[in-house]
């Protein structure tokens, strides 16, 4: 069998040679991040620029890589063989709520319109991104569905079904959801995650700053009945604001519909007051919360173990089985950027390769200055190679974030969650 070899065919000169690369293993120092994480810890291997030990089909398959064929066609790798099959698209950093733990209290500056990405260009974007392996889109935001035409955008992208796109979702606080749910399914939209972090009202309105606890609760149930294939609710547990709602949130959902009751670990993004007048509540305490109530049956992370939640199937004490399931996505204190396969697509155009990392790349000025997919490409090759092999500790992001300041660091309002 011959080497592992990437072909690329859209890299150009500029872009450094992927198409060259072959796998090796770890030399040297694999992280730059003070008290970062270590490729070696996480099992990855590293792609040298030099002299690489070209990978056997055995140990590609211990990684989940394939050897044969288009290797390529299996999505973008980093340094590290790591896939990259998935994009996050934000279509607006505008929003109906105002989440304290999303955005700075004052809120973020409007973006210029001219700044936003059109429709045009994201499905320009969206096909080369699939073209090159992506194969699940979530679109994002900001609040999706606040953009104007919407329906219009999810239909665009929807259509990339025919050419290799697989999976289509969005992420949403569902305030809006009721009036598009026609429309998405239509579309071809196969899962909705919708955020809500408490049944009460009051809490909501302390939460995200506005009402619609009550709304937010029947677009949920109102999806469940739809037909997506998917539906799940995310909440962001913080200690002392939720974590007494745990098991009401799962029992609300996951106990007589098919939902999915993800709970998620409170991160620090720029001014979202972090470990100030808001703090986490870690994974171990949520799965320590609900098993005072429940129990619980371990199934691994999520997507076959590439996603990012680690899965429960839940039972009342009594025995009584949950329809749904419940997830517990542990980005601070067990990070699973091991399995990482996400990229992201700013609101204004910047690929990011991971979420807690401020490094990014422009690719409007030169779509608008009339790039090729080749040179897009490139780019977008260029930025994955930066990628470092797992985000830095929740307090020295804390720190690098503070110190960069909302026009360097982005809080998740502005990246798209
Ligand atoms: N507006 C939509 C919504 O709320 O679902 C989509 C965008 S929002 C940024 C995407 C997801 O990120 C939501 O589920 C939200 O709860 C989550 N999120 C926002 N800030 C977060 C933080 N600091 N830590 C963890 N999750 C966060
Ligand atoms: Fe808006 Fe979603 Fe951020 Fe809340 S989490 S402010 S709903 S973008």
């Amino acid at each position: 069998m011959p080497p592992a070899r990437r072909t690329a065919p859209f890299c150009s000169a500029s872009c450094g040679g992927l198409a060259d690369a072959v796998y090796g293993f770890p030399r040297g120092p694999t992280s730059d991040i003070p008290g970062g994480v270590d490729a070696r810890s996480l099992s990855l291997p590293v792609m040298p620029s030099g002299a690489a030990i070209p990978m056997d089909a055995e140990t590609a398959a211990t990684y989940g890589l394939t050897l044969r064929g288009d290797a390529r066609a299996h999505g973008l790798f980093d340094r590290f063989g790591r896939a990259h099959t998935y994009l996050r698209i934000s279509v607006t950093e505008r929003c109906n709520l105002r989440c304290r733990y999303c955005m700075p209290e004052e809120g973020v500056q409007l973006l210029p319109k001219d700044h936003l990405l059109s429709f045009e260009e994201i499905e320009r974007l969206a096909a080369l991104f699939v073209r090159l392996g992506v194969r699940k889109i979530r679109l994002t935001g900001g609040e999706p569905l606040v953009r104007r035409g919407i329906d219009d955008l999810v239909a665009r992208i929807g259509a990339l079904k025919a050419h290799g796109l697989e999976r289509l979702m969005m992420t949403s606080n569902a305030l809006l959801l009721r009036e598009h749910i026609p429309a998405l399914l239509r579309a071809g939209m196969d899962a909705v995650n919708l955020s809500l972090d408490t049944l009460r009202p009051e809490r909501f309105r302390r939460v995200t700053g506005r009402e619609g606890c009550e709304e937010t609760i029947a677009a949920i149930h109102a999806a469940a009945r739809a037909g997506f294939r998917k539906v799940k609710v995310n909440a962001v547990v913080m200690k002392g604001v939720n974590d007494d709602e745990l098991v009401d949130l799962a029992r609300a959902f996951a106990r007589e519909l098919p939902i999915e009751m993800r709970y998620i670990e409170y991160m620090p993004f720029e001014g979202n007051g972090w470990g100030e007048e808001l703090e986490m509540f870690p994974a171990a305490s949520i799965r320590g919360r609900l098993e005072e109530q429940l129990r619980l049956e371990a199934r691994g992370l999520n997507d076959g173990g590439a996603g990012t939640a680690q899965m429960y199937d839940a039972f009342e004490k009594d025995g009584r089985p949950f329809q749904g399931q419940i997830g517990i996505i542990s980005s601070m204190t067990e990070p699973f950027c091991g399995t990482c396969n996400r990229t992201r697509l700013t609101a204004d155009g910047h690929f990011r390769w991971c979420l807690l990392d401020e490094g990014e790349i422009d690719l409007r000025a030169p779509l608008r200055a009339g790039a090729t997919d080749g040179d897009l490409a490139g780019l977008i090759e260029q930025g994955l190679r930066s990628k470092r092999a797992g985000h830095a500790p929740a307090a020295v992001l804390k720190e690098t974030q503070k110190a960069a300041g909302p026009t360097h660091a982005r809080s998740m309002i502005r990246i798209g969650g």
